[in-house]
């Protein structure tokens, strides 16, 4: 199988950024985004966040050394009173193995704290039990999330080769909800015709709910030109029979895939799946949606926030309609 990165262990370097906290649009949804690194070792075959500018996305990683500094830099000049939650990591897994090392993300988690930003994160890692009691003491302000795909070890081996096991995520959750902090799965990317049955799908989910994970949503693979490329080593390594045609009949497309174009599953095939999944997620008396808390702004500044930390959640809300 030939593999989409090339070296056992990435390269990292370090690098200083000018800026380091972005706003970004997805779907209509606006949002800010911090990424403390350029890179992933985590190397999901399905990865978005790599790009025809960043061919090493998976062999080279950049941790931006100055991220915490810039980023209180940042914060110190904000034009508004009030800030948006902070998106912890758009482009890239903050919880990957550099963060063992140069503790960039959990520097950057100090500076929101500071500055009573609220944030919520995106992880697969198991590393993030390291800042348990960071987290924890912010529980009111933060949400953690774990994209979680399967908990088919052999699935997960090939597409997301540098990823702990679905089981070991589920351990480091469950230590995250016992003290009370916000926890969230996002089963995505949903991949057709290899995650995308009601048994796996079951799976996660019945998992979700004896761990008392409250909040679980999903999205279905979205194709790009090299996502593709690396789908097809993926489909023809597990021996999916005519799962080539079968993506391009889902995907609607037909050979070769150009450049540029980012294309969702036909409408019929993506509505069922987030159909089922809605249901199954209600059905287990969660919700599929992110908490209402983490969809409002916040007054920036540590003082305000050690009020509305004494608040209430339903006065919180009110304070921030008004913002
Ligand atoms: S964890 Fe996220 S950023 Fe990292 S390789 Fe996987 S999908 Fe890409």
């Amino acid at each position: 199988m030939e593999k989409w990165y090339h070296k056992a262990v990435p390269d990292i370097e370090t690098k200083k950024s000018k800026s380091i906290i972005h706003p970004f649009v997805v779907k209509g949804h606006t949002g800010l985004t911090i990424n403390p690194y350029h890179g992933c070792q985590h190397r999901c075959g399905y990865c978005y966040a790599t790009y025809e500018w960043s061919p090493d996305f998976f062999d080279k990683i950049y941790a931006k050394s100055n991220a915490a500094e810039v980023l209180e830099n940042q914060l110190k000049s904000w034009k508004s009173k009030a800030i948006e939650p902070v998106m912890v990591s758009s482009a890239t897994d903050p919880y990957q193995p550099a963060e063992i090392k140069y503790n960039l993300t959990r520097k950057c988690i100090e500076v929101l704290q500071r500055y009573g930003v609220p944030y919520y994160i995106f992880t697969k890692s198991s590393i993030i039990l390291r800042d348990l009691e960071l987290h924890k003491k912010y529980k009111d302000m933060c949400f953690l999330v774990w994209s979680i795909t399967t908990c088919n070890e052999r699935v997960r081996r090939l597409i997301e080769p540098g990823t702990p096991p679905a089981s070991s995520m589920f351990t480091t959750i469950k230590r995250f909800v016992d003290a009370g902090v916000c926890c969230g799965v996002n089963v995505d990317p949903i991949l057709p015709l290899i995650t995308d049955s009601r048994e796996e799908l079951e799976l996660i989910l019945d998992s979700c709910k004896v761990l008392g994970v409250k909040y679980v949503f999903g999205a279905v693979l979205r194709l790009r030109e090299d996502i593709w490329q690396r789908m097809i080593t993926i489909l023809m390594s597990l021996d999916i029979e005519h799962g080539v045609d079968e993506y391009e009949r889902i995907y609607q497309f037909t050979k070769p895939l150009k450049p540029g174009y980012n294309i969702n599953a036909n409408e019929c095939y993506s509505t069922r799946i987030l159909h089922d999944l809605k249901q199954m997620i209600s059905e287990r008396g969660m919700i599929f949606d992110f908490p209402v808390y983490m969809r409002s702004r916040q007054i920036i500044g540590s003082h305000v926030r050690d009020v509305i930390h004494r608040m209430g959640p339903g006065q919180q809300l009110t304070l921030m309609k008004y913002m």
